[in-house]
């Protein structure tokens, strides 16, 4: 069964190139998205929606002199007063959602965006069944006929998982049912009992092409947002993530603690050991962070030797405790085989009374201050307290004093 597994894992890695079949669940569910991932991907899926409910608020009322030259009295008037409802949607869809980065908003958007065409195709199909047509104006009714397909291969625009595309067709699908119980003047039951076939293909492809989106865009934010030295973030992105952290934390309450290093004495390490030894050094340090966070931290290289952990769901305890967990473990050792030592500041959003995330970052800046200022190889936690680093009891006095 491993073999096998593993096989069909390299064929995928043949297939899909640099690929990661570990990745595969992000193109199927949202549950593995990571927030920045998925912020992004609201961004662009909203962008579009906006983009095309434009294009469409512009072209459908355009189509009703076409209607006016084809179809006689009441016909195109029904048809028109379709069209201008649907303009009116899409004009009202383009202006909205402006901004918006979460992604159950941008999902609503998409869904509006195929309900307004799925419910203008039923009122078409409502007043062209009950109508005989003939000639380049039958030509155009089954034109009419279309416009499920139109939608289902516009999918392809959007990054979306596999499960949102088939959320997604099915009121196209149901759309199209609808149109071949009711719109038999336009096409034979047979005919469209056939296209459903074509339709359920294209919703297929649509899919497929917005999932190979979602995969580009996934190795685009990876490469993005990775430092190449320390495999932590790097800071624009970081900012971001911690932004988004933050308003979470605020909104549902949640303790989020942040942890500031600094890692003492690194310029006298590059300086008697060279630059190389230095970004060696800091190497093994920012792997040590990143190898000792949980699933839903995150480590934010700030500046040179500097780094921000952030841990979410955790208040100054559990941050104490993380630091402990780095402490025994140590940021590695300097050529003389010294431990490296760094100075470390801990804040926690409601128990400091932070308002945003720049003010959490400079109270932890401010508190690592403290620790250098204390003789560095220190940590200064929520409350000022300084407690010692590696080497220390830090255990015991920790545990004392949270
Ligand atoms: P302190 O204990 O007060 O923090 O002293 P420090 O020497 O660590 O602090 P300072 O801010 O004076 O110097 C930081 C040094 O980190 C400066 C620079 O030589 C080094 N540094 C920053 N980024 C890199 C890097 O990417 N690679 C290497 N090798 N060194 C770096
Ligand atoms: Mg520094
Ligand atoms: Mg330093």
């Amino acid at each position: 069964m491993e073999r096998f597994r593993q096989k069909c894992a390299d064929a995928l890695t043949q297939i899909l190139g640099e690929f990661d079949p570990k990745h595969i669940n992000e193109l199927v569910l949202t549950r593995n998205h990571t927030p920045l991932l998925a912020r992004r991907r609201a961004m662009l899926i909203t962008s579009r929606v906006r983009m095309v409910a434009t294009v469409f608020a512009i072209f459908t009322p355009l189509w009703i002199l076409i209607d006016w030259v084809l179809f006689d009295w009441p016909l195109w008037g029904w048809l028109a007063a379709a069209r201008l409802a649907a303009t009116a949607a899409f004009a009202t869809l383009a202006l909205s959602f402006r901004g918006n980065d979460q992604i159950g908003r941008a999902r609503l958007a998409l869904g509006l965006l195929l309900l307004i065409p799925a419910f203008f195709f039923v009122a078409s199909h409502l007043v062209l069944g009950h109508q005989q047509v003939t000639g380049v104006a039958a030509v155009v009714a089954t034109g009419y006929a279309f416009l499920p397909f139109v939608m289902v291969a516009g999918l392809a625009v959007f990054p979306i998982t596999a499960l949102e595309g088939l959320a997604f067709s099915i009121p196209l699908l149901m759309a199209h049912v609808i149109g071949a119980v009711i719109g038999h003047n336009v096409f034979p039951m047979g005919t469209y009992i056939g296209a459903a076939w074509l339709l359920l293909l294209l919703a297929t492809v649509g899919t497929l092409a917005g999932m190979s989106q979602i995969q580009f865009m996934t190795q685009l934010v990876r490469q993005s947002c990775q430092d190449v030295l320390t495999r932590a973030f790097v800071r624009s992105v970081g900012e971001e993530l911690l932004g988004i952290q933050v308003e979470k934390a605020r909104r549902d309450g949640g303790p989020l603690a942040i942890i500031f290093f600094d890692l003492d004495h690194f310029k006298s390490l590059n300086d008697t050991w060279g630059h190389e030894a230095g970004d060696e050094a800091l190497t093994g340090a920012g792997r040590v962070l990143v190898e000792e966070l949980r699933g839903s931290d995150m480590v934010i290289r700030w500046g040179g030797e500097e780094f921000v952990m952030v841990l979410p769901q955790t208040d100054c305890e559990g941050a104490l405790r993380a630091v402990n967990r780095i402490l025994e473990r140590g940021f590695g050792d300097r050529p003389d085989g010294a431990p490296l030592t760094a100075s470390i500041g801990i804040a926690e959003l409601h128990a400091d009374g932070c308002d945003d995330w720049h003010s959490l970052v400079s109270l932890a800046d401010s508190r690592m201050y403290q620790a250098k200022e204390g003789g560095r190889n220190q940590v200064c936690s929520c409350g000022d307290a300084l407690l010692p680093g590696i080497g220390g009891k830090i255990h015991s006095a920790t545990m004392a004093a949270s």
